[in-house]
């Protein structure tokens, strides 16, 4: 036997057993006759001590091991006289008696603790050195711990959990495909699934009713810290249901992760907003609810008395952050600029203080009486003490997407976005068109499955960007951690869809046809959704990256910098995949 106990489990109750460990040499001390070793395994760490005068030839031995070295001892549990309450182990230490070298290491290039010095190239490039780490190692028995759930979850309401292919063809979800040739068909190539969308469907049409799977997804777009190419949903589809019941199941889900996970009760039912209401009341489809700062618009009260950039504008609007008013004018200032980033790219932004008197001092005071300002004040419901920030501009959709940035901002200034504190809610009737500067034409927002609300069919023909869609997103804390929609059923329906999308007949029928065909064969109403499952775990461990909760994740280029992949490959497997490659020079 390597081990009768593990290195987390040792308490004073055990005091005076004889025990052997395995495991990773953490940190080694010499102090006076004594030397101290931390031994590390996945469970924790227990304290060994190896003494001069008892055995100085074990001491000796104790004395040449290396951090990181893998060993195995055995020794009497002792009482510590000099207890660490910080470990759960701390109250005891082993005085070992025999000790094993299972196997010597090389100098690790970064320390293993939980606080390292490695950076974080370093620490992917030795991503396995990484996840000895307390802390990453956590993020990784948490996901485990929240797939279970979720298993649980889900088998307890007859779902079945169903492997679909990961060599399929193109399931568009707006992103580029992944794709791998394939050498048995010459010139042809398989696509990575960007999600089982069309196979989960197809299920449906099967009869299996209620459907799960946990399962890689894979899109090629530009990466950011809550996005990587391979990514994990926990995917789900359901027959003979509508909106309702998806919403109901799921936000059970929810509440069932965070009750078992977290121990906390989220309340039902879940805040819903409409797209619309999201959009004009926070300028996003994914709104923070952990604070408010609600849209004012306040273009009635501000135009018409000169100050032109206001005059031009077609929207003004604005937040009020409570008992802001100490805001400096270089914190303002640094807000301004913050603003004016490209990537927001607003054109400036006016403030007004509510003074402890009641009166507004602004930033445009010389346009606006204290008359017209204290309109404004009521509008925001502003109390002394508070600070208004208005931006405006002759985009409506533009300005608002601009001030919930402002408003994000803020907030994190403000200490409101509290990584313990959980706000979730729906958000529904998304539009079931978005127009594509880059492609030039409409796109389905969802995907092209998702059915339109029935009350707006008509508007397919005349105006289909004014379509309601019936999609619904699960937000929490300002990031979309879930989205699905109700699918077309009605093959009519489904060909009017792509008709609008762009699609000829022919390309349709080429990329969609077998499932246009399955509908022919009896399709039951479905609905399904899928949750994102890195962004679950990281909102769970409270990290700012999805990356930390993934064993093996990628580089913002999309590198494994472990693996070093993605690789050239030999001439010989080009040659036997049909493949030439011409990489021009950049
Ligand atoms: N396939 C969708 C997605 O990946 C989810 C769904 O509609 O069920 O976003």
């Amino acid at each position: 036997m390597y081990r009768t106990k593990t290195c987390g489990e040792l308490r004073r109750s055990d005091v005076g057993q004889t025990v052997v460990l395995a495991g990773w040499v953490q940190r080694i001390r010499k102090m006076g006759g004594m030397t101290f070793v931390d031994l590390r395994d996945r469970y924790g760490i227990t304290q060994l001590v190896f003494n001069q005068d008892a055995n100085p030839e074990l001491c000796e031995q104790a004395n040449k091991l290396g951090r990181e070295f893998v060993i195995q001892v055995e020794g009497s549990v002792n009482e510590r006289s000099n207890k660490n309450i910080n470990i759960p182990t701390g109250e005891i230490e082993l005085i070992v008696s025999k000790l094993n070298l299972l196997n010597a290491s090389l100098t690790p290039p970064f320390t293993i603790e939980e606080n390292t010095d490695g950076g974080d190239d370093l620490r992917m490039k030795y991503r396995y050195l990484d996840l000895r780490r307390p802390n990453v190692r956590s993020n990784i028995e948490l996901r485990h711990r929240m797939t279970m759930e979720v298993r649980r979850y889900l088998d307890s309401l007859g779902f079945l959990e169903i492997e679909t292919p990961m060599l399929i063809g193109s399931t568009p979800e707006g992103a580029r495909d992944f794709v791998v040739p394939s050498r048995m068909n010459p010139g042809q190539f398989y696509a990575l699934p960007q999600s089982p969308q069309t196979l989960k469907e197809l299920l449906m049409v099967a009869g299996m009713d209620r459907y799960f799977q946990i399962v890689k997804c894979f899109r090629d777009e530009d990466l950011r810290a809550d996005r990587q190419p391979e990514f994990t949903q926990i995917d789900c589809e359901m027959s003979f249901v509508e909106q309702e019941d998806i919403l109901e199941i799921f936000e059970g889900m929810a509440k069932h992760l965070f009750k078992t996970i977290r121990g906390i009760d989220i309340k039902e039912p879940f805040l819903r907003l409409t797209w619309a209401d999201a959009m004009k009341r926070f300028g996003s489809d994914k709104p923070d609810m952990r604070f408010g700062m609600e849209f004012v618009e306040i273009k009635d009260i501000m135009q018409g008395h000169g100050f032109s950039v206001f005059d031009e504008a077609k929207y003004i609007g604005g937040i009020c952050a409570e008992g802001a008013a100490t805001y400096t004018r270089k914190q303002l200032d640094a807000l301004t600029e913050y603003i004016k980033k490209p990537q927001i790219g607003a054109k400036g932004m006016v403030y007004a203080r509510v003074e402890a008197d009641g009166s507004v001092k602004s930033s445009v005071d010389k346009f606006y009486s204290q008359d017209v300002l204290q309109q404004m004040k009521t509008a925001f419901g502003a109390k002394p003490g508070d600070l208004i920030l208005i931006l405006s501009g002759d985009n409506v959709m533009k300005t608002r997407k601009q001030l919930n940035e402002l408003r994000l901002k803020v907030a994190d200034e403000l200490g409101l976005r509290d990584k313990n504190k959980f706000a979730l809610l729906w958000v529904t009737d998304f539009p079931l068109f978005e127009w594509s500067d880059e492609e030039q034409r409409l796109m389905a927002t969802h995907h092209p499955f998702t059915s339109p609300n029935l009350d707006d069919v008509p508007l397919l023909e005349t105006e289909p960007e004014k379509v309601r869609a019936i999609a619904y997103d699960m937000v929490c804390n300002g990031i979309e951690v879930g989205g699905g929609s109700v699918r077309i059923n009605n093959p009519q329906l489904q060909d009017k869809m792509f008709k609008i999308l762009g699609f000829t007949e022919e390309r349709a029928q080429e990329q969609f046809g077998f499932l246009m065909n399955a509908f022919k064969y009896g399709a039951p109403p479905h609905a399904g959704l899928a949750y994102g499952l890195d962004r679950w775990v990281s909102i769970f461990a409270g990290l700012d990256s999805i990356r930390d909760c993934i064993a093996f994740p990628k580089n913002n280029s999309g590198r494994d910098v472990m693996l070093d992949a993605p690789a050239p490959i030999e001439q010989k497997q080009l040659d036997e995949l049909h493949l030439i490659v011409d990489v021009k020079k950049q």
